[in-house]
């Protein structure tokens, strides 16, 4: 069964923000067309899945950068 969210062009990981999330921006500031603030909750979610290798490479970035560790990597599990 295929996902409707990543079709098959698609790099072989995942990522999600956690609740840990504190609302920093800093995700935002680095990759602006991936994330997107919940007001109401002081804390961001990510848009879409990465589509390119470049966009899989910022997004580590920011996992390693993030202040409370709440992005996290998986790999894709509809294969
Ligand atoms: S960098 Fe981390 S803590 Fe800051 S807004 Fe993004 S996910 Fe939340």
């Amino acid at each position: 069964m295929t996902r409707s969210s990543v079709n098959d062009n698609s790099p072989a990981v995942e990522f999600f923000v956690t609740e840990d999330c504190n609302g920093c921006g800093l995700c935002k500031n680095m990759a602006p067309e991936l994330f997107q603030c919940v007001e109401y909750a002081y804390s961001y979610f990510l848009t879409r899945q990465p589509n390119s290798e470049k966009e899989v490479d910022l997004l580590n970035d920011i996992v390693d950068l993030c202040p409370v560790d709440a992005l996290h990597q998986v790999g894709r599990t509809d294969n």
